[in-house]
């Protein structure tokens, strides 16, 4: 343990995960909106409506 030297690299805050379904994004079928990447547009939609829903309904 000691003596072990891992250069540990910055972490980079690199959106990789879809906000919607929190899965991993593929670079090939991202799907990029409002300054974020989702992984599909059907994300995209569902990230929208949910924080919709939560901004205007606090209360069911
Ligand atoms: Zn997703």
């Amino acid at each position: 343990m000691a003596g072990e030297t891992n250069e540990a690299k910055p972490k980079a805050e690199k959106q990789t995960n879809c906000p919607a379904c929190n899965k991993l994004i593929k670079k090939l079928k991202r799907y990029y909106r409002d300054g974020k990447f989702y992984c599909t547009k059907k994300c995209w939609r569902a990230f929208i409506a949910k924080s919709k829903a939560e901004d205007s309904q606090e209360k069911e």
